[in-house]
């Protein structure tokens, strides 16, 4: 938990938020704030003006030209505070929305930046939900501290008009509300303490609630069962969480009743005393009337003043989690990408030279210890068709996310034209590699915007597009579709089509051809496509990308005989590399796995 002294520091970097993001509006919630506070008061000492001028000229007529001007007064004080409420809730919203806007959009960002490491750490996850749960309510904390000094000046205000009853009859109702401070500030502390604990357990019901109305997941859940299965761990984690705020709520409960009873005693006591001065004519009827509302009006500020504190807390330790993702140090993960070890990191060249070498590279996962690659060396010439083989679980993918630079190895080297990956400029390593995962993401987008995010600043480039498409042997797919590029795919939007496996891997390739990147790297995207077609595929992948690097890994050995090179991993060891007839002769690993496959099809 954080100390008050962290989370006041939070205020000036807030304030200079919304500052940043309108300086007019915020200059206008100031000034709303100022006239809101001032007209309750001066509202309350005109009506006494008015009932000492009745009471004073009881009997006498009525004398409008002594009450005409404070009745008129009061009239437009009821109006410009009709006017103020107005215009600080448009005014607020305004200044809300472009700071949410603002506040989502740093979030967004630092998570885009951050290293797949920190996605491998189920705090981290837990970190990134409380902060996105909580960066609305960044923009509440100028708000919550405009709102906190409005109270206080409209409080000023009533205890100098309390004071002419007696200087120090405020204290007493501040005796009364002051429990309330600590009180409030504790439950606070204790509901945010309960929202973290909670975390955990709001990820995993949101998890399960995830699992029963994905459409991805709908088949299996029907055809293994599973409904209920999961239904029944949803309840669970459920009760969990509502069973504990019950009992948090209780013990609230308690404490607002203790509080309620102690600020009656407050009221009714300052007003026993102001009708005893009054029968004894020490102080005016009209300030009998005053001090009545004042008292009530002083309780409820204090109230106020105390409630927009515990806003003021409860937005700082909200923007707490916010900030603290913000400034999440990428370092602070094991296994997060080392820094650069040069002061300036080198671009990425266009066009790979000599190749890239894989010199003893070894790899543990974050947060496990288990090698998954060891101390694996070849090379990948420049231009060259590379395959990665190997059984499942052998760490091909592994390797596939060294060589896109997701990670850094644990020990040993990956090297470009001779230069050690770290050593380049991250972006612009990233952008002379393209990939196509397993697990390629797919977008309900159009099918040209689900090409297009391939190299998303050319995203409006037709031309590019459909070159990318016919590239790829994607184009024929494209012209089956309804409205051909601009098909909405996936099922989220109504006019939405879905495709084959098949189909959205070709989708996926088209995206890799969108880049000119020197390297591309396929893990195995063509599984649902038939054997035939993944062959033309990288035939056709070998003749349009003849200056390209290629790297795919693939079980099929129909396509993988067709590689300049071949690279077989077994247990994380790179055991043979070479051409296929080399790795035939050799009689191992390699020739063991091409004749189980091809004895199928005997
Ligand atoms: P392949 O692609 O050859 O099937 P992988 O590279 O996916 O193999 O996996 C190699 C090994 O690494 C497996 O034992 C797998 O369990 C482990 N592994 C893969 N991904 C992760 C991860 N994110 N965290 C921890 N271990 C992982």
């Amino acid at each position: 938990m954080k100390t008050v002294r962290e989370l006041a520091s939070l205020l000036p970097r807030a304030l200079k938020l919304s500052w940043q993001v309108s300086p007019l509006l915020m200059t206008l919630v100031a000034i709303m704030a100022i006239v809101a506070a001032l007209i309750d008061p001066a509202v309350l000492y005109l009506t006494k003006v008015i009932v000492d001028i009745v009471y004073q000229n009881l009997g006498q007529g009525v004398q409008w030209a002594l009450v005409i001007v404070p009745l008129g007064v009061i009239f437009g004080l009821w109006i410009a505070e009709k006017l103020v409420g107005g215009i600080t809730a448009v005014v607020q919203q305004l200044l809300g929305q472009r700071t949410y806007n603002t506040t989502f959009q740093k979030l967004l960002h630092k998570a885009s930046k951050l290293d797949l490491a920190f996605f491998e750490a189920p705090k981290f996850y837990d970190q990134l939900q409380q902060a996105n749960l909580h960066q609305g309510l960044v923009q509440h904390l100028p708000m919550s501290l405009f709102h906190f000094l409005q109270n206080l000046l409209s409080l000023g205000a009533m205890v100098g008009l309390l004071s002419m009853l007696h200087p120090l009859a405020f204290l007493l109702l501040v005796a009364t509300v002051l429990p309330r401070l600590f009180l409030e500030g504790h439950m606070t502390r204790l509901g945010f303490k309960l929202g973290s604990e909670l975390a955990r357990n709001f990820r995993r019901t949101d998890y399960m609630q995830t699992i029963l109305t994905d459409r991805e997941k709908a088949k299996e859940i029907r055809i293994f069962g599973l409904g209920s299965f999961f239904f029944d761990r949803f309840l669970e984690f459920r009760s969990e969480y509502v069973s504990a705020h019950i009992r948090q709520m209780l013990h609230f409960m308690g404490y607002n009743l203790g509080l309620g009873t102690l600020t009656t005693l407050g009221i009714g006591a300052v007003s026993i005393f102001a009708v005893i001065q009054a029968v004894r004519g020490d102080i005016s009827i009209g300030t009998l009337t005053l001090v009545f509302s004042a008292a009530q009006q002083i309780v409820s500020l204090i109230g106020g003043v105390i409630g927009s504190l515990n806003s003021v807390y409860q937005s700082s330790l909200s923007s707490s989690r916010y900030f603290e993702l913000l400034d999440l140090d990428p370092q602070s993960i094991s296994g997060a990408l080392q820094p650069p070890r040069v002061a300036e990191p080198r671009k990425a060249p266009l066009r790979i030279r000599k190749g890239i070498e894989l010199e003893s590279v070894s790899f543990t996962y974050p947060a496990t210890d288990v090698e998954v690659l060891k101390d694996i060396s070849f090379s990948l010439p420049a231009g060259s068709r590379v395959a990665i083989v190997g059984e499942n679980g052998a760490g091909k993918t592994t390797l596939v996310k060294l060589l896109a630079r997701f990670y850094d190895p644990a020990a040993g080297a990956i090297k470009l034209d001779g230069l050690d990956y770290r050593d380049y400029e991250l972006n612009s390593l990233r952008e002379s590699i393209s990939v196509v995962f397993q697990d390629f993401a797919k977008y309900d987008i159009s099918v040209a915007e689900n090409i297009g995010v391939g190299s998303i600043e050319e995203i409006d480039n037709r031309d590019r597009i459909v070159k990318a498409a016919s590239n790829s042997g994607t184009d024929t797919i494209v012209a089956r579709l309804p409205n051909g590029y601009d098909t909405v795919l996936g099922k989220t939007m109504d006019e939405g089509v879905d495709l084959s496996g098949g189909e959205w891997q070709h989708i996926a390739i088209a995206r890799a051809f969108m880049s000119d990147s020197p390297l591309l790297i396929l893990d195995e995207p063509t599984a649902a496509l038939d054997s035939l077609r993944e062959r033309e595929l990288y035939e056709r992948i070998a003749r349009l990308a003849s200056s390209k690097t290629v790297v795919f890994v693939s079980h099929r050995f129909s396509t993988v005989r067709m590689a300049d090179l071949i690279v077989v991993i077994d247990d994380g060891k790179s055991v043979e590399v070479g051409s296929h007839a080399e790795l035939l002769s050799r009689k191992g690993k390699y020739y063991r796995m091409f004749e189980t496959q091809a004895a199928r099809y005997r």
